[in-house]
C-alpha cells in the first residue's frame, strides 16, 4: 500500500509536475492565454430533426447559401441526428438498453447524416471528417474545402449516466459545443427550424415570445419548460474558456447564415 509519505515524494520533484488531486487555489486559479486552433473559422450545426429531416424543400437552399457563404467564411459543418436517432432512442429504451449504448446508436445516426451533406456538397468542396482526424482541420481549411462532421460527442460507451432517464444529455448539440471550445473557433451558429430561442416551444400551441439576446445565466434562472437548444449545452458555456457566445438562426429563412457570418445580430444570441 502507498502510504502518504510515499504519496508526497512524488509531489513536485519538477516545478511543471501538477498534482491534479490537489485542487488548492492556486492550482485552480492557473490562468494564461488557451491556444486557439482555428480562430478564423466558424463551426455551424445543421440541425437533424429541424433541417434535415425536411429533406430537400429545407435543406437544398441552405447548402445553395452555404456554398456561397464558404468563398468568405471559413464553415466548418458538424450534424444533428434527428427523428432516426429518436426512433433508435425509443427501441433502444423498450428494450432495456444502457445509456453507453443509446449514446453510441445516436454517434452512428449524426454520422449518417453527415455523409449525407459530404455527398449533396462534395462538388463544392464538401469533405467527410472522421473524428481521428480532426487535426487535418487547418489543412482541410487551407485548401478550401468545407468539412463536416458528426455532431454526437463519441462518448458512446463512456457516455454519463443522465440525471434522469436513460437518454445522454450531451447529445450532437453538446457536441458541437465542445468541438467549437475546443478547436477555438470565432462563432458557434446553430441552425434550427424556428426564428431563434422563445420563451417556450412554438410548436405546442401556446402563447410564446422570441428572445433575442440574453445571458446564459439569466437564461439558467429562468429555467424554461423547454428550450431549442440541449440544456447541457448552457452548463458548458458558463465554464467555456473560448466560446462566450452562440447564435441560433432559422435555416428556413434565406439571408440569415450570412447575417450570423458577419456576427451581426439574427436570431437568438445567448451569451456570457
Ligand atoms: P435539431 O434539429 O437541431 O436537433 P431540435 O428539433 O432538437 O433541433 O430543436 C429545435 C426545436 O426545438 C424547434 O423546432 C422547436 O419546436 C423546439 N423548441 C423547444 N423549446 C423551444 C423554445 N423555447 N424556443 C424555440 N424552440 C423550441
Ligand atoms: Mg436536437
Amino acid at each position: 500500500m502507498i502510504s502518504p509519505a510515499n504519496t508526497q515524494t512524488h509531489k513536485l520533484t519538477n516545478s511543471q509536475n501538477l498534482d491534479i488531486s490537489d485542487l488548492d487555489l492556486e492550482t485552480r486559479s492557473i490562468r494564461g492565454r488557451v491556444v486557439r486552433m482555428l480562430p478564423d473559422a466558424h463551426l455551424v450545426k445543421i440541425g437533424g430533426q429541424s433541417i434535415m429531416d425536411r429533406g430537400k424543400a429545407a435543406v437544398f437552399p441552405l447548402l445553395r447559401e452555404i456554398t456561397r457563404l464558404r468563398k468568405k467564411h471559413r464553415i466548418i459543418i458538424g450534424t444533428g441526428g434527428g427523428t432516426r436517432s429518436r426512433h433508435a432512442y425509443s427501441v433502444a429504451l423498450d428494450l432495456g438498453m444502457p445509456t453507453g449504448i443509446i449514446a453510441k446508436l445516436g454517434e452512428s445516426v449524426s454520422r449518417q447524416n453527415a455523409r449525407i451533406l459530404h455527398m449533396l456538397l462534395a462538388s463544392h468542396g464538401g469533405i467527410y471528417v472522421p473524428n481521428d482526424h480532426l487535426e487535418m482541420l487547418p489543412i482541410y481549411l487551407a485548401s478550401g474545402s468545407l468539412p463536416i462532421l458528426a455532431g454526437m460527442p463519441p462518448y458512446e460507451y463512456w457516455e454519463e449516466p443522465p440525471r434522469v432517464g436513460r437518454i445522454p444529455e450531451c447529445r450532437t448539440d453538446a457536441g458541437v459545443f465542445l468541438l467549437a471550445e475546443t478547436l477555438g473557433v470565432r462563432s458557434l451558429i446553430y441552425i434550427k427550424d424556428e426564428d431563434g430561442l422563445y420563451t417556450g416551444d412554438p410548436k405546442k400551441g401556446k402563447k410564446v415570445k422570441l428572445i433575442r439576446k440574453i445571458s446564459v445565466r439569466k437564461l439558467l434562472a429562468l429555467d424554461l419548460e423547454d428550450l431549442i437548444i440541449e440544456r447541457s449545452v448552457l452548463k458548458f458555456m458558463t465554464d467555456a474558456r473560448h466560446i462566450r457566445r452562440i447564435q441560433i438562426i432559422n435555416g428556413l429563412r434565406p439571408g440569415q447564415m450570412g447575417k450570423a457570418l458577419r456576427g451581426e445580430p439574427a436570431g437568438t444570441i445567448i451569451y456570457r
